[in-house]
């Protein structure tokens, strides 16, 4: 008997091998990769805002109570307008469903937690943090937590506590920031209510109300908004069909629809060992090159590594490369058949230097701020201290103790660069990705402008634009291919460096800084604090050794890709 299949919303955006794995009854008590904690922590988070959200919006939507009209303030059309139903999300799916179809029968205005009654036929199942009753129907509105909108113009949005689409106008603040995903999750719930009777007739509108939960954006399923003038419906029902497709193949054991291709999203999956050990076995071209150009390949008859790296970049290239170049793509190859991580591009390996040099490296906490600047000072003595300087603030962020932080770190380096230019001496700082750092340097000097100490944003665009800032980052992707990636947790080690502490990493650290500030209402650990602080300071050695090791290593430890 062939397993029914009934895919949620999560599928369309979802590695198709990983839709034919979730469905095919043969890997039923296959291992699994262990759960990301990092992972789990969003999604703890994500929880924890959606109650928050619920909660608001269930005290912004009770009734008056003082004669006035309740109906008024929602825009809706009865009595049955104000009401809500809390579907609990630790009870059984069918109660669930059992709970939300009630709901929806008797008109109730706002149904939170709702499962929708499954669509057998279709292959779909799924619910959404809210349905909405409008006057025809429900609209489907998601709670998400990250930003949904940027400054600009053009977004359709209501006030967060209006949740009628109907009143939504052209927001003259705010411009939508591009998340398909969400458009996706809308239209699965707008199929599901349509299926169920329940969705509006005569128009397809969904809501997300984001981190910031200022607005809702509204967004309209059916206008054709998406490239090529597609609409967010047709795109969702002609991936579903794919992947309701492959999902079936697999669960009726047919020939695979979908093969293993490494893709960014195998980094997180919980598939990774059965899919590395297929790829491996089989020398998969994509365990070099990724995504599209793995696809073109195997498409153009070159499958394997070893095909690959049998290539002569002399001749025409094989296919359009859209994530590397030709001979980039044959020097990986010959490097992975070689067992080496790192193969020099250039002949010649240069990284910039300072007689005065500052290693950087900052710590931040999602989207709420930066907590930590971490500073290595080396080189001529200009009368401060070598060595490690931390400027920290552990009031949980958002704090504007971080104002006070960040205006002591700019200090503090304005100061040395001062003594360095006194001297007559070349300063160079160095950061190993300059992307976040200034992302905070920016956002900081924005943020707390008119802190004492505080930057102008003119003061950092100088800096940053200086040549006295250094991206190792790019030096290492300028100079070097990378077999394994280019993170300084997989190079460094390459130039002879290790972490003291085996836990040490972006993700780790997250829970590190939760447990050090106190975040989930226990007492601030300050045990945490010093691993933090650690971890920081073997970060900044870190691109300390690096750049060492480019300047005077790399050139003989590291193998010139045209000598392969
Ligand atoms: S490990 Fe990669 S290829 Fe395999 S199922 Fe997961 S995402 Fe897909």
């Amino acid at each position: 008997m062939v397993d029914e299949v009934l895919l949620d919303a999560g599928v369309v955006t979802r590695c198709r091998r990983r839709v034919h794995l979730d469905n095919d009854p043969t890997m039923v008590g296959t291992p699994l990769a262990p759960p990301d904690p990092s992972a789990e922590q969003r999604i703890a988070d994500a929880e924890a805002h959606r109650a928050d959200i619920a909660e608001r919006l269930q005290i912004a939507t009770a009734p008056v109570g003082n004669g006035e009209d309740p109906d008024a303030a929602f825009g809706l059309a009865d009595d049955s307008a104000a009401t809500w139903t809390v579907v609990p999300a630790d009870l059984a799916p069918a109660e669930r469903a059992g709970l939300t179809l009630t709901a929806l029968e008797e008109g109730v205005g706002y149904i939170w937690g709702g499962l929708l009654p499954r669509d057998r036929e279709a292959g779909r199942r799924g619910g959404i943090q809210l349905l909405v009753r409008s006057v025809d129907g429900y609209v489907p509105v998601l709670v998400v937590r990250h930003r949904i909108t940027d400054a600009g113009e053009g977004a359709r949005t209501t006030e967060v506590t209006d949740l009628d689409p109907a009143n939504a106008s052209t927001d003259p603040d705010r411009k939508v920031r591009s998340h398909p995903r969400d458009q996706l999750r809308l239209a699965h719930a707008y199929r599901l209510l349509q299926a169920a009777g329940f969705a509006e007739p005569d128009r397809a509108v969904g809501g997300v109300i984001g981190l910031d939960a200022d607005v809702v954006l509204w967004h309209d399923l059916a206008a054709g908004t998406w490239p090529g003038g597609r609409t967010a419906l047709a795109e969702y029902d002609s991936r579903f069909a794919d992947r309701l497709a492959v999902a079936r193949a697999a669960a009726a054991r047919e020939e695979p629809l979908a093969e293993p291709s490494r893709v960014l999203e195998c980094k997180g999956c919980p598939w990774w060992p059965t899919c590395e050990a297929e790829l491996t076995r089989v020398r998969d071209v994509s365990l070099v090159v990724r995504g599209e150009d793995a696809m073109e390949l195997r498409r153009a008859g070159i499958a394997t590594v070893d095909k690959l790296a049998a290539l002569d970049v002399y001749d025409e290239p094989p296919i359009q490369w859209t994530g590397t170049s030709f001979s980039d793509a044959v020097s990986l190859a010959k490097a992975w058949l070689a067992d080496l991580t790192m193969v020099r591009r250039v002949s010649q390996v240069t990284v910039p230097r300072g007689d005065v040099e500052v290693d950087i490296d900052m710590e931040s906490f999602g989207d709420s701020g930066a907590y930590l600047w971490g500073c290595l000072l080396s080189g001529a003595d200009i009368g401060v201290e070598h060595g490690y300087h931390a400027f920290a603030t552990w009031e949980p962020l958002p704090t504007d103790d971080e104002a006070r932080s960040f205006a002591a770190f700019w200090s503090w380096l304005t100061d040395v660069r001062a003594r360095t230019a006194a001297a007559g001496l070349q300063f160079r700082a160095y950061c190993y990705n300059a992307l976040a750092e200034n992302r905070w340097l920016y956002a900081s000097a924005e943020r707390f402008a008119g802190f004492r100490g505080v930057p102008s944003t003119a003061d950092v665009r100088a800096f940053v634009d200086s040549d006295e800032w250094v991206d190792l980052f790019r030096s290492v992707s300028d100079q070097f291919l990378c077999s394994h990636g280019k993170g300084l947790k997989v190079v460094a080690p390459v130039a002879g460096f290790a972490w003291r502490d085996a836990e040490a990493g972006g993700e780790a650290s997250m829970r590190w800084y939760r447990d050090a500030v106190g975040m989930d209402d226990t007492e601030p650990d300050v045990a945490q604090r010093a691993r933090l602080l650690r971890y920081n300071e073997d970060d900044v050695l870190a691109t300390q050794a690096l750049r060492a090791w480019i300047s005077e290593r790399a050139m003989i430890e590291v193998p010139f890709m045209e000598d392969l």
